[in-house]
């Protein structure tokens, strides 16, 4: 998964760009990267890690102009390295050109090949890349038209962000799989636009969540102001509803409903859906962060009190102090530790969003009946995680996934959990319904039962893609 903010229009656009991004850090850790412009020329930083150890001050300074765009990477296609980083910058007959992009092309792999065949050499190993070659390629006038031409080719997920020196194009795809969004700020002389991956990027700068961008939307922003243009044919909206139960951050407004509303939801259904015997003796607690809302929404249904069982370090980066002898759970309690006061002697409800490999799920179920529980029971706010996604979030192969080859009481023996229940795929659609559209947002259309992508669910992909596409390696590996 990655993250992209853009911004037309302010003074100190690559300081915005850098705070925007610092928000969006939990769609991507593994590079950082801004192109920012004044006018005339692009300028660009990128690094390996988070935004804050990859940009210096001096890393800023050197990003001049009043507009710029940015990108945080999780690396879906393409391996972990720099040369992979984006925005991607490139200089090409008509100008210079950056890309920064969120999501995944699923044509990557028979795109690529045909463009290699036709002379086109790939300085990276990600699928956006094609696109840059795509809008090369063209022979349309407008940036605008060229861009729209190279997109009619790509099928699959793409929310994206082009900064030439005139103008910052974004675009959303005609599913509108992955989350974009348009705010506005004060700017130097007048408003300044943004565009972000999520709206929580808006408040940290003090800027206004405008709207979400329309499925298939091409919004231009220049000096002569905001416009849109649809140039695709319709397709049915697949907004990703993976981006509700674990991705975007609580704080943030997709498709005009609050996340963390959602996911309160997803537990109030939870706790009807998969009960546990009430009692003086139960209690809720959350897997910190991704399980706390629903865990709330749990509880607040179950009549049982909701408490943090499991209290999160903050500070887990790599160790390379190992204890000499095994200590139970070692790796898992860097990151959580139980809280024995809230647990010890209890009955107790653990709370998480997924389950995914199921290993961190099978050392906490085993951590918290080690600190006293005298039962462990495992609610999931979303349904068995079966199928990969090939759209953008980073799953692993479908021999991985534990729900893919094992049942729920399978799945609850591994965990050594006493029981354990998932939210239906009916609860988690109606649960994001069922959330009215907060002031502000209530203009955008309310979404429909279908209208959104759960594939790594239900298996029903509403793109096809080429399976196993692996990851392609740089064969080229610089510094
Ligand atoms: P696992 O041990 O593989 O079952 O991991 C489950 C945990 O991973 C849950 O706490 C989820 O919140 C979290 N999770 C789910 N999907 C992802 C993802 N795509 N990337 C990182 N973590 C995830």
């Amino acid at each position: 998964m990655c993250g992209v903010f853009g911004i037309f229009g302010h003074p100190e656009a690559a300081n915005m760009a850098y705070l925007g991004l610092h928000a969006l850090q939990h769609r991507g850790q593994e590079s950082a990267g801004i192109v920012s412009s004044d006018g005339e020329r692009l300028f660009g930083h990128r690094a390996m890690g988070r935004v804050q150890s990859g940009f210096s001050p001096a890393d800023l300074a050197a990003l001049p102009g009043d507009r710029a765009i940015g990108h945080v990477r999780y690396s879906t296609a393409g391996g972990s390295h720099l040369k992979n980083a984006q925005p991607i910058g490139v200089d090409y007959a008509r100008g210079s050109l950056a890309v920064a992009h969120n999501g995944n092309l699923t044509n990557h792999e028979a795109l690529r090949e045909q463009l290699e065949e036709r002379g086109s050499i790939y300085q990276t190993a990600s699928d956006t890349e094609s696109i840059v070659h795509l809008i090369a390629m063209s022979k349309k006038e407008s940036l605008r038209e060229r861009i729209a031409e190279a997109l009619k080719q790509v099928e699959g997920a793409y929310s994206l962000l082009f900064l030439t020196e005139r103008e910052l194009i974004a675009v959303r795809d005609p599913r509108a799989i992955r989350p974009l969004c348009l705010g506005e700020m004060p700017g130097g002389s007048g408003v300044a636009h943004v565009v972000a991956s999520e709206s929580t990027a808006f408040d940290l700068i003090g800027a206004r969540k405008v709207r979400d961008v329309a499925p298939g939307e091409m919004v231009i922003i220049s000096a002569e102001g905001v416009r849109s243009e649809f140039p695709f044919a319709p397709e049915p909206r697949k907004l990703c509803i993976f981006e509700h139960v674990y991705f975007a951050r609580p704080d943030s407004t997709i498709q005009g409903v609050s996340v963390y509303e959602v996911r309160k939801a997803f537990g109030r259904r939870l706790a009807i859906e998969q009960p546990v015997e009430p009692g003086d003796d139960l209690v809720v607690i959350p897997v910190p962060d991704s399980g706390v809302p629903a865990a709330i929404g749990f509880a607040d249904r179950a009549r049982a009190p909701f408490e943090m069982g499991l209290i999160r370090s903050h500070y887990v980066g790599r160790t390379f102090i190992e204890p000499q002898q095994s200590i139970r759970h070692f790796g898992v309690r860097l990151k959580l530790n139980p809280n024995r006061a809230v647990i010890e002697g209890k009955r107790v409800v653990v709370v998480d969003d997924s389950i995914v490999r199921g290993t961190t799920s099978r050392k906490i179920v085993k951590m918290i009946r080690d600190a006293g529980a005298r039962e462990v029971h495992m609610r999931i706010s979303s349904p068995p995680t079966r199928w990969p996604c090939y759209y953008g979030v980073d799953t692993p192969t479908r021999s991985e996934l534990i729900a893919a080859s094992h049942s729920v009481d399978e799945i609850r023996s591994y965990l050594t959990a006493d029981s354990v229940g998932y939210l239906s795929l009916e609860g988690l659609v109606e649960g994001v319904r069922s959330i009215e559209a907060r002031e502000g947002d209530a203009a955008t259309p309310r979404p429909s039962a279908d209208s959104y992508c759960h594939a790594c669910f239900s298996g029903s992909y509403p793109i096809p893609f080429t399976p196993a596409a692996p990851n392609r390696q740089l064969r080229m590996v610089t510094g």
